[in-house]
Protein backbone atom coordinates (compact mmCIF):
# COMPACT_ATOMS: atom_id res chain seq x y z
CA UNK A 1 0.00 0.00 0.00
CA UNK A 2 1.02 3.36 -1.06
CA UNK A 3 1.56 6.26 2.14
CA UNK A 4 -1.17 8.55 3.03
CA UNK A 5 -0.80 11.90 1.15
CA UNK A 6 -1.78 13.44 4.58
CA UNK A 7 -1.38 12.36 7.76
CA UNK A 8 -2.54 14.15 10.72
CA UNK A 9 -1.30 12.63 14.57
CA UNK A 10 -2.89 13.88 18.01
CA UNK A 11 -3.47 17.20 16.83
CA UNK A 12 -4.59 19.81 18.95
CA UNK A 13 -5.68 23.36 19.05
CA UNK A 14 -6.36 25.04 22.30
CA UNK A 15 -7.43 28.76 22.38
CA UNK A 16 -6.94 30.61 25.57
CA UNK A 17 -10.30 33.08 26.17
CA UNK A 18 -10.74 35.26 29.60
CA UNK A 19 -7.69 36.22 29.24
CA UNK A 20 -8.61 38.07 32.98
CA UNK A 21 -6.41 41.05 34.95
CA UNK A 22 -2.71 41.38 33.08
CA UNK A 23 -3.87 38.97 30.27
CA UNK A 24 -3.08 36.04 31.98
CA UNK A 25 -5.02 33.12 30.59
CA UNK A 26 -7.57 31.73 32.51
CA UNK A 27 -9.22 29.31 30.29
CA UNK A 28 -9.05 27.29 27.42
CA UNK A 29 -11.24 26.32 24.42
CA UNK A 30 -10.51 22.77 23.34
CA UNK A 31 -11.69 23.23 20.09
CA UNK A 32 -9.52 20.37 18.65
CA UNK A 33 -8.26 17.51 20.95
CA UNK A 34 -6.49 14.75 20.02
CA UNK A 35 -7.79 13.93 16.11
CA UNK A 36 -5.52 11.61 13.46
CA UNK A 37 -6.52 10.96 10.65
CA UNK A 38 -4.85 10.05 7.02
CA UNK A 39 -6.01 10.78 3.29
CA UNK A 40 -4.92 8.67 0.94
CA UNK A 41 -3.79 10.01 -2.50
CA UNK A 42 -7.14 10.67 -4.80
CA UNK A 43 -9.44 10.20 -1.77
CA UNK A 44 -12.28 12.14 -0.01
CA UNK A 45 -12.65 12.43 3.62
CA UNK A 46 -15.39 14.38 4.71
CA UNK A 47 -15.04 15.30 7.85
CA UNK A 48 -18.23 15.96 9.97
CA UNK A 49 -20.34 17.44 12.64
CA UNK A 50 -22.60 19.61 14.14
CA UNK A 51 -21.32 23.47 14.03
CA UNK A 52 -18.48 24.03 16.91
CA UNK A 53 -17.59 20.22 17.08
CA UNK A 54 -14.15 21.83 15.89
CA UNK A 55 -14.26 20.40 12.22
CA UNK A 56 -13.30 24.10 10.21
CA UNK A 57 -9.87 24.18 12.75
CA UNK A 58 -9.01 20.66 11.74
CA UNK A 59 -9.06 22.15 8.02
CA UNK A 60 -7.26 25.71 9.09
CA UNK A 61 -4.38 23.47 11.21
CA UNK A 62 -3.80 21.59 8.02
CA UNK A 63 -3.30 24.19 6.05
CA UNK A 64 -1.06 25.94 8.89
CA UNK A 65 -3.37 29.21 9.22
CA UNK A 66 -2.52 28.97 12.52
CA UNK A 67 0.13 27.31 14.85
CA UNK A 68 -0.82 23.76 16.69
CA UNK A 69 -0.95 23.52 20.36
CA UNK A 70 0.66 20.20 19.55
CA UNK A 71 0.11 17.17 17.54
CA UNK A 72 1.31 16.36 14.11
CA UNK A 73 0.29 17.67 10.34
CA UNK A 74 2.43 15.72 7.55
CA UNK A 75 1.82 16.36 3.89
CA UNK A 76 3.63 13.53 1.65
CA UNK A 77 6.43 13.20 4.06
CA UNK A 78 7.00 16.79 5.13
CA UNK A 79 6.21 18.45 8.33
CA UNK A 80 3.47 20.84 8.06
CA UNK A 81 3.05 21.78 11.86
CA UNK A 82 6.52 22.60 12.43
CA UNK A 83 7.90 23.63 8.82
CA UNK A 84 10.16 26.63 8.30
CA UNK A 85 8.72 29.18 6.02
CA UNK A 86 10.94 28.82 3.13
CA UNK A 87 9.27 25.16 3.35
CA UNK A 88 5.43 26.27 4.02
CA UNK A 89 5.59 28.08 0.64
CA UNK A 90 6.22 24.79 -0.82
CA UNK A 91 3.98 23.14 0.69
CA UNK A 92 1.02 25.77 0.24
CA UNK A 93 1.36 25.21 -3.33
CA UNK A 94 0.34 21.30 -3.23
CA UNK A 95 -2.71 22.27 -0.79
CA UNK A 96 -5.51 24.58 -1.39
CA UNK A 97 -8.72 25.44 0.07
CA UNK A 98 -12.63 26.48 -0.91
CA UNK A 99 -14.04 27.97 1.79
CA UNK A 100 -17.83 28.58 2.22
CA UNK A 101 -18.43 31.83 1.29
CA UNK A 102 -17.57 32.89 -2.24
CA UNK A 103 -18.93 36.19 -1.96
CA UNK A 104 -16.31 37.24 0.71
CA UNK A 105 -13.17 34.56 -0.88
CA UNK A 106 -12.65 36.45 -3.95
CA UNK A 107 -11.59 40.17 -3.91
CA UNK A 108 -14.03 42.17 -5.39
CA UNK A 109 -11.76 44.75 -6.93
CA UNK A 110 -10.02 42.20 -8.88
CA UNK A 111 -11.50 40.91 -12.40
CA UNK A 112 -11.40 36.78 -12.63
CA UNK A 113 -7.91 36.72 -15.13
CA UNK A 114 -6.17 38.14 -12.04
CA UNK A 115 -8.01 36.39 -9.48
CA UNK A 116 -6.84 33.17 -11.47
CA UNK A 117 -3.25 34.31 -12.28
CA UNK A 118 -2.35 35.70 -8.80
CA UNK A 119 -1.41 31.90 -7.68
CA UNK A 120 0.58 31.21 -10.79
CA UNK A 121 2.39 33.76 -10.82
CA UNK A 122 3.24 33.69 -6.90
CA UNK A 123 3.84 29.96 -7.09
CA UNK A 124 6.08 30.67 -10.47
CA UNK A 125 4.03 27.87 -12.52
CA UNK A 126 3.82 30.03 -15.86
CA UNK A 127 6.94 29.43 -18.31
CA UNK A 128 6.06 32.49 -20.25
CA UNK A 129 3.27 35.17 -20.23
CA UNK A 130 1.71 33.22 -23.36
CA UNK A 131 1.54 30.23 -20.78
CA UNK A 132 -0.07 32.03 -18.37
CA UNK A 133 -2.70 33.15 -20.54
CA UNK A 134 -2.98 29.44 -21.62
CA UNK A 135 -3.51 28.10 -17.74
CA UNK A 136 -5.95 30.76 -17.08
CA UNK A 137 -8.40 29.97 -20.18
CA UNK A 138 -7.56 26.70 -19.56
CA UNK A 139 -8.99 26.89 -16.15
CA UNK A 140 -11.99 28.60 -17.22
CA UNK A 141 -12.53 25.28 -19.42
CA UNK A 142 -12.06 23.26 -16.89
CA UNK A 143 -14.72 24.42 -13.68
CA UNK A 144 -17.00 25.25 -17.13
CA UNK A 145 -17.04 28.91 -16.76
CA UNK A 146 -17.34 30.88 -20.38
CA UNK A 147 -14.07 32.18 -21.23
CA UNK A 148 -15.52 35.67 -21.98
CA UNK A 149 -16.43 36.23 -18.15
CA UNK A 150 -12.09 36.57 -17.70
CA UNK A 151 -12.44 39.95 -17.65
CA UNK A 152 -15.37 40.48 -15.13
CA UNK A 153 -15.35 41.10 -11.70
CA UNK A 154 -17.04 38.40 -8.59
CA UNK A 155 -20.20 40.61 -7.59
CA UNK A 156 -21.19 39.47 -11.52
CA UNK A 157 -21.21 36.21 -11.55
CA UNK A 158 -24.00 34.07 -9.58
CA UNK A 159 -23.25 31.94 -5.63
CA UNK A 160 -22.68 29.06 -8.07
CA UNK A 161 -20.35 30.56 -10.82
CA UNK A 162 -18.36 32.64 -7.88
CA UNK A 163 -17.72 28.97 -5.82
CA UNK A 164 -16.63 27.85 -9.50
CA UNK A 165 -14.06 30.98 -10.05
CA UNK A 166 -12.76 29.67 -6.24
CA UNK A 167 -12.45 26.14 -7.38
CA UNK A 168 -10.16 27.41 -10.50
CA UNK A 169 -8.52 29.63 -7.94
CA UNK A 170 -7.49 26.58 -5.92
CA UNK A 171 -6.78 24.33 -8.93
CA UNK A 172 -4.69 26.98 -10.08
CA UNK A 173 -1.84 26.13 -8.18
CA UNK A 174 -1.99 22.66 -9.04
CA UNK A 175 -2.60 20.99 -5.43
CA UNK A 176 -2.83 17.41 -4.43
CA UNK A 177 -4.54 18.06 -1.80
CA UNK A 178 -8.06 20.49 -1.37
CA UNK A 179 -9.56 21.31 2.22
CA UNK A 180 -13.19 21.96 1.08
CA UNK A 181 -14.13 23.75 3.97
CA UNK A 182 -18.78 24.05 3.80
CA UNK A 183 -17.61 24.60 0.60
CA UNK A 184 -21.54 24.03 -0.75
CA UNK A 185 -22.78 24.92 2.11
CA UNK A 186 -24.15 28.40 0.91
CA UNK A 187 -25.58 27.54 -2.22
CA UNK A 188 -28.64 26.36 -3.18
CA UNK A 189 -29.78 22.47 -3.92
CA UNK A 190 -29.54 22.17 -7.33
CA UNK A 191 -26.51 24.32 -7.40
CA UNK A 192 -24.43 22.16 -4.42
CA UNK A 193 -24.93 19.40 -6.65
CA UNK A 194 -23.73 20.42 -9.80
CA UNK A 195 -20.47 21.77 -7.76
CA UNK A 196 -20.62 18.69 -5.79
CA UNK A 197 -20.15 17.13 -9.55
CA UNK A 198 -17.39 19.22 -10.89
CA UNK A 199 -15.13 18.37 -7.64
CA UNK A 200 -15.76 14.73 -8.45
CA UNK A 201 -15.22 15.07 -11.79
CA UNK A 202 -11.76 17.23 -11.04
CA UNK A 203 -10.85 14.80 -8.43
CA UNK A 204 -10.81 11.98 -11.48
CA UNK A 205 -9.20 14.22 -14.07
CA UNK A 206 -6.63 15.44 -11.33
CA UNK A 207 -6.12 13.14 -8.86
CA UNK A 208 -6.95 15.27 -6.43
CA UNK A 209 -7.38 14.15 -2.50
CA UNK A 210 -10.31 16.20 -0.59
CA UNK A 211 -10.75 17.28 3.00
CA UNK A 212 -14.38 17.70 2.72
CA UNK A 213 -15.49 19.47 5.27
CA UNK A 214 -19.61 19.78 5.70
CA UNK A 215 -22.57 19.68 7.97
CA UNK A 216 -24.55 18.30 5.43
CA UNK A 217 -24.74 14.58 5.82
CA UNK A 218 -27.11 14.60 2.28
CA UNK A 219 -24.70 15.64 0.61
CA UNK A 220 -21.76 13.94 1.91
CA UNK A 221 -23.46 10.21 1.13
CA UNK A 222 -23.07 11.38 -2.41
CA UNK A 223 -19.73 12.43 -2.80
CA UNK A 224 -17.19 10.74 -0.26
CA UNK A 225 -14.98 7.79 -0.05
CA UNK A 226 -14.56 7.74 3.84
CA UNK A 227 -16.39 9.95 6.75
CA UNK A 228 -14.79 11.50 9.39
CA UNK A 229 -17.37 11.82 12.36
CA UNK A 230 -16.45 14.92 15.00
CA UNK A 231 -18.16 15.69 18.51
CA UNK A 232 -16.83 18.42 20.64
CA UNK A 233 -13.10 18.20 19.35
CA UNK A 234 -12.33 14.34 19.11
CA UNK A 235 -13.05 12.01 15.81
CA UNK A 236 -15.09 9.48 17.60
CA UNK A 237 -15.88 7.17 14.39
CA UNK A 238 -14.08 6.93 10.96
CA UNK A 239 -15.62 4.61 8.48
CA UNK A 240 -16.04 4.00 4.31
CA UNK A 241 -19.31 6.04 2.90
CA UNK A 242 -21.39 2.38 2.38
CA UNK A 243 -20.43 1.42 6.35
CA UNK A 244 -21.17 4.21 7.98
CA UNK A 245 -24.05 4.77 6.42
CA UNK A 246 -25.59 1.59 6.41
CA UNK A 247 -24.28 0.15 9.86
CA UNK A 248 -23.34 3.43 11.58
CA UNK A 249 -21.32 2.37 15.09
CA UNK A 250 -21.25 5.47 17.30
CA UNK A 251 -24.83 6.67 19.06
CA UNK A 252 -23.86 10.07 18.16
CA UNK A 253 -23.04 8.94 14.26
CA UNK A 254 -26.45 6.93 14.34
CA UNK A 255 -28.43 9.77 15.73
CA UNK A 256 -26.73 12.12 13.08
CA UNK A 257 -27.41 10.24 10.29
CA UNK A 258 -31.12 9.39 11.21
CA UNK A 259 -31.90 13.25 10.51
CA UNK A 260 -30.80 12.25 6.39
CA UNK A 261 -33.53 12.35 4.12
CA UNK A 262 -33.71 9.29 2.70
CA UNK A 263 -34.03 9.48 -1.52
CA UNK A 264 -36.73 7.24 -1.89
CA UNK A 265 -40.22 9.69 -2.03
CA UNK A 266 -42.30 9.34 1.15
CA UNK A 267 -39.24 7.21 3.21
CA UNK A 268 -38.21 8.59 6.28
CA UNK A 269 -35.45 7.64 8.27
CA UNK A 270 -36.85 6.96 12.76
CA UNK A 271 -35.31 10.51 13.96
CA UNK A 272 -33.20 10.46 17.12
CA UNK A 273 -33.57 13.61 19.08
CA UNK A 274 -30.78 14.03 21.14
CA UNK A 275 -31.07 15.70 24.59
CA UNK A 276 -29.49 18.60 25.44
CA UNK A 277 -27.44 21.44 23.63
CA UNK A 278 -23.63 20.46 22.89
CA UNK A 279 -21.46 21.11 26.08
CA UNK A 280 -19.41 24.09 26.17
CA UNK A 281 -15.53 23.07 24.40
CA UNK A 282 -14.51 25.09 27.29
CA UNK A 283 -15.29 22.80 30.13
CA UNK A 284 -15.72 19.57 28.01
CA UNK A 285 -17.59 16.47 29.92
CA UNK A 286 -15.33 13.80 31.48
CA UNK A 287 -14.94 10.12 30.09
CA UNK A 288 -16.69 9.81 26.84
CA UNK A 289 -17.30 13.77 25.82
CA UNK A 290 -20.85 12.85 24.58
CA UNK A 291 -21.80 10.90 27.77
CA UNK A 292 -24.42 13.64 29.18
CA UNK A 293 -26.25 13.42 25.52
CA UNK A 294 -25.95 9.48 25.18
CA UNK A 295 -29.23 7.36 25.37
CA UNK A 296 -26.93 4.15 26.21
CA UNK A 297 -24.41 5.83 28.91
CA UNK A 298 -23.50 3.92 31.54
CA UNK A 299 -20.93 4.39 34.58
CA UNK A 300 -17.71 3.33 32.63
CA UNK A 301 -18.63 6.25 30.21
CA UNK A 302 -18.31 8.63 32.75
CA UNK A 303 -15.16 8.49 33.44
CA UNK A 304 -13.38 6.85 31.06
CA UNK A 305 -12.66 7.85 27.91
CA UNK A 306 -13.45 5.39 25.23
CA UNK A 307 -10.32 5.21 22.39
CA UNK A 308 -10.89 4.78 19.12
CA UNK A 309 -10.63 1.27 18.02
CA UNK A 310 -11.09 -0.97 15.50
CA UNK A 311 -14.70 -2.45 15.11
CA UNK A 312 -14.66 -3.58 11.45
CA UNK A 313 -11.73 -3.61 9.40
CA UNK A 314 -11.90 -0.29 7.69
CA UNK A 315 -14.54 0.86 10.62
CA UNK A 316 -13.19 2.74 13.82
CA UNK A 317 -15.09 4.09 16.97
CA UNK A 318 -14.30 5.43 19.87
CA UNK A 319 -17.33 3.97 22.05
CA UNK A 320 -17.11 1.48 25.36
CA UNK A 321 -19.60 -0.57 23.64
CA UNK A 322 -19.37 -3.30 21.81
CA UNK A 323 -22.26 -3.13 19.20
CA UNK A 324 -25.34 -0.68 19.00
CA UNK A 325 -28.43 -2.03 20.67
CA UNK A 326 -30.79 -2.96 17.95
CA UNK A 327 -33.73 -0.31 16.91
FE1 LIG B 1 -22.45 6.48 24.78
FE2 LIG B 1 -20.81 5.43 26.55
FE3 LIG B 1 -20.44 4.95 23.97
FE4 LIG B 1 -19.95 7.36 24.97
S1 LIG B 1 -18.87 5.47 25.46
S2 LIG B 1 -21.04 6.91 23.11
S3 LIG B 1 -21.56 7.53 26.49
S4 LIG B 1 -22.18 4.31 25.23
Amino acid sequence: MSPPLLQVNDLKKHFPVNRGLFGRKSEWVYAVDGVSFEIARGETLSLVGESGCGKSTVGRAILRLFDVTSGQVILDGQRIDDAHPSTMRQLRQRMQVVFQDPFSSLNPRMRVRDILAEPIRNFGLAKSAADLETRVTTLMDTVRLPREALNRRPHEFSGGQRQRIGIARALAAEPELIVCDEAVSALDVSVKAQIVNLLQDLQREFGLALLFISHDLAIVEHMTHRVAVMYLGKIVEVAPRREIFAAPRHPYTKALLSAVPLPEPGAQRNPIILKGDVPSPINPPSGCRFHTRCPYVFDRCRTEEPLLRSAESEQWVACHLDALPAG
